[in-house]
């Protein structure tokens, strides 16, 4: 089987009675900060339309604010805003007729980025920038008009529908939770005065847009906070909602301020759409699930099982555009996979900065960033397969170059074939998946176990020649460190290295955290197991106890083992770490009872250890092995031969700067220079 038969639940039309959205694919809704850039609404013109003509079924947008005080950012409120945000939509139906496209209504409610943000109560959230002010009668019913007005002119901008955000700890949701809704008037105390502001914006929308206009709510199915929302809490308010008219329901997992991972890379595929699948048999109108589900298979399971009528894929989509075309015409494995690393979405989101993808860098840069056909094809040689040189050749062989990609090693990928094999990464196996795909369907030379030399380069008669050779592991110069004990973290992921039962572990980078995850951890990675997953995060999804975690301590399966990070900084270990993922990271090693400690001076390694300096204090740890972990420098030895042989050589990657190189830097810098080659 090919194509659409492959997926025949994914690509069943799905008939809201008014209309018809043609498969149950959708993209949900992400902030890019273009909503914000100065330009930002021609280039989400074209980053929505190019992910209609790959084929989705329906796009909803990031979040847009019904007036000021929601949110402090981007909004839909007055006639300009219409004009602005018609750019969006017309460009989505002039490139997919077929496809439909709604806007979030985004209230921020207390985590509105300003000081003017609104509650029900001034109760602060612990990720919120302001103390809420309480929201009194008055300012309760203008919250209200805005955002019928807000629909009103989503409608008039041409968006095919709105979904309202009532989750996450967003306006609407605070209104439901005792901890934040501790009115006594109309609006709160009982559940039934609790729902009656998410009621009323839904009843009060559909009044006003009237009944051919898709209205999608957002709930917070289980809110995993302690102490929140009850199942028969979720239930209840689910079915309220098709009483005043909604659509269609799509199912969110968590408050932001809770402390459970529902979208990192550790989290397993489809981890809560079960927990959909329970509310989907209670209402008659369709369901959206979402969350870590980034390729068509598992799409189309969480379809068949019943779990959902609709399946929500938002990051999967900055990875691939084409997602769903490729599903539909037998090339799944070309997708570019998401890998759910936040590195480039949601971590720039909550710094501020414009939203890609580190898989992909045109995501959201659809109009800076272009892989036009080359007009004059060149013979390329790149030397090294790892992300970065992966990248280049894939990119200059699908613009029509001529490329010879060069690996010493037996198999593409790098270093991502180290990190592959650390508990909760395997989803960087798919990305070398997609890679070997575009190497053989654009037709590059691939040379493994081939170590390139500067002869073999110039006699290749090649026009460019790539250096994409990567780094070395950095050997700290210190006493003792050629000792038996101290192993490099290369041999100890690739298991060549023994490690032992007391575990110091130089450098708390991330490779160092990765080491440490590997070393700490036992059995089963969670990532590939909701049951595991589960008891690590203290989730019970059995009888959904409130917020889905009151009551329930996290149970951490860890190694037999002393596990000391270390690193000479004074800050905290682990601050470098991803904004939206470190905190997973930190939390999961002080389980794992994993000792972090910062300020320290490295003095010696011998028989009895390594000895320190912590805080003036010396002191011996008393271990059997010493990984090191101490970061990389750039090898480019090779192109210190070629520059100056009249050759055209470039650098990039870790080759052509290891300090803080991360996939995304590498996978970025080889897509401009062979955009532009
Ligand atoms: P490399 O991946 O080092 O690839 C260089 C390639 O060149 C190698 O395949 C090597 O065999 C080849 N080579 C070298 N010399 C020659 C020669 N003379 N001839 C032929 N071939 C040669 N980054 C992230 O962004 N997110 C993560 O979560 C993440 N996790 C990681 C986890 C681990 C355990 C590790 C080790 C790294 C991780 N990284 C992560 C870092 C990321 O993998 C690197 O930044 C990235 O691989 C650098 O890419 P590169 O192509 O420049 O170099
Ligand atoms: P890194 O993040 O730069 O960390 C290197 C560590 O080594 C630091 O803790 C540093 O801290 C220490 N160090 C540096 N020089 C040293 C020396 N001479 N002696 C002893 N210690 C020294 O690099 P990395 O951990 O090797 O990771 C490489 C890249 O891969 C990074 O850019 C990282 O972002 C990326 N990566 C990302 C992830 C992820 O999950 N996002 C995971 C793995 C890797 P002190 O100087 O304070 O000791
Ligand atoms: Fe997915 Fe990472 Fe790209 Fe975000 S940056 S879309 S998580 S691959």
């Amino acid at each position: 089987m090919t194509g659409t038969s492959s997926y025949p639940h994914l690509f069943e039309p799905l008939d809201l009675g008014f209309t018809t959205i043609k498969n149950r694919a959708l993209m949900g809704s992400m902030h890019t900060g273009l909503e914000e850039a100065p330009g930002g609404f021609g280039r989400m013109a074209a980053y929505y339309a190019e992910r209609a003509q790959g084929g989705v079924g329906m796009i909803i947008t990031g979040g847009f604010g019904p007036n000021h005080e929601s949110g402090g950012l981007a909004k839909l409120e007055t006639d300009e805003e219409v004009t602005q945000h018609r750019m969006i939509t017309s460009a989505v139906h002039d490139a997919a007729p077929d496809a439909k496209i709604c806007m979030q209504i985004l209230h921020m409610g207390p985590l509105a980025w300003t000081d003017e943000c609104l509650a029900p109560s001034p109760v602060r959230s612990r990720v919120g920038m302001f103390a809420p002010q309480e929201m009194s009668e008055e300012v309760i019913e203008k919250q209200l008009k805005d955002f019928e007005n807000c629909a009103v002119q989503a409608r008039e901008a041409g968006y095919d529908g709105v979904e309202v955000i009532g989750s996450a700890g967003y306006l609407l949701s605070t209104f439901l939770v005792e901890k934040t809704n501790q009115r006594t008037d109309q609006w709160g105390g009982s559940y039934e005065n609790r729902m009656r502001f998410p009621l009323e914006v839904m009843r009060r929308i559909r009044a006003a847009v009237g009944n051919d206009f898709i209205l999608v709510f957002r709930i917070a199915a289980m809110d995993m906070l302690q102490g929140g929302m009850s199942w028969d809490e979720v239930v209840t308010l689910a079915k309220k909602m098709e009483e005043v008219g909604v659509n269609i329901i799509s199912t969110h997992f968590v408050w932001h301020e809770a402390a459970v991972p529902t979208i990192a890379t550790m989290v397993p595929r489809a981890a809560f759409a079960g927990v959909t699948g329970r509310l989907r048999k209670e209402l008659s109108i369709p369901t959206i699930t979402s969350n870590r589900i980034n390729m068509p298979d598992t799409a189309e399971e969480v379809l068949a099982r019943g779990d959902a009528d609709i399946v929500s894929m938002a990051r999967p989509m900055l990875a691939d555009a084409e997602l769903v075309n490729k599903a539909a015409t037998g090339r799944a494995d070309e997708i570019n996979t998401c890998i759910a690393c936040n590195q480039a979405c949601l971590d720039h989101t909550f710094a501020g900065k414009e939203v890609s993808c580190l898989v992909n860098p045109r995501a959201c840069h659809e109009t800076q960033l272009s892989y036009d056909a080359a007009v004059t094809p060149k013979s390329i040689a790149v030397v090294g397969a790892g992300p970065a040189g992966l990248n280049y050749a894939t990119i200059a062989a699908q613009r029509g170059h001529k490329v010879t990609l060069i690996d010493a090693s037996d198999e593409i990928g790098g270093q991502f074939n180290l990190a592959k094999q650390i508990p909760g990464k395997e989803e960087f196996y798919e990305t070398l998946r997609y890679f070997g795909r575009m190497i053989e369907l654009h037709g590059i030379d691939l040379r493994l176990k081939t170590r390139a030399t500067a002869e073999m380069l110039k006699d290749g008669g090649y026009d460019e020649i790539v250096i994409a050779t990567g780094i070395e592991p950095r050997v700290p110069d210190l006493e003792g460190i050629d000792h038996p004990m101290v192993k490099t973290y290369i041999d100890v992921i690739q298991g060549k290295a023994e490690v032992g039962r007391r575990v110091a572990i130089m450098g708390a980078g991330g490779i160092g955290f990765d080491v440490a995850e590997l070393i700490s951890h036992k059995g089963k990675s969670a990532a590939l197991d909701i049951d595991i997953f589960a008891k690590e995060w203290g989730i019970d999804f059995e009888h959904h106890p409130r917020g889905g975690v009151t009551g329930i301590e996290p149970v951490v399966e860890k190694a037999d083992r002393e596990v000391t990070l270390l690193q000479r900084k004074a800050t905290p270990v682990g601050r470098g770490l991803g904004k939206t993922t470190g905190w997973t990271h930190r939390l999961t090693m002080r389980r794992r009872d994993v000792k972090m400690i910062n300020g320290v001076e490295y003095l010696r390694i011998n028989d009895a250890g390594l000895h320190v300096m912590i805080g003036n204090e010396p002191q011996v740890l008393d271990v059997d092995t010493v990984i090191v972990c101490a970061g990389q420098t750039p090898l480019r030895e090779l192109y210190d031969e070629l520059d100056g042989s009249g050759m055209s050589v470039h650098l990039v990657g870790g080759a052509f700067e290891a300090s803080e190189l991360d996939a995304k830097r590498a996978i970025n810098q080889a897509s401009y220079l062979a955009a532009a080659i």
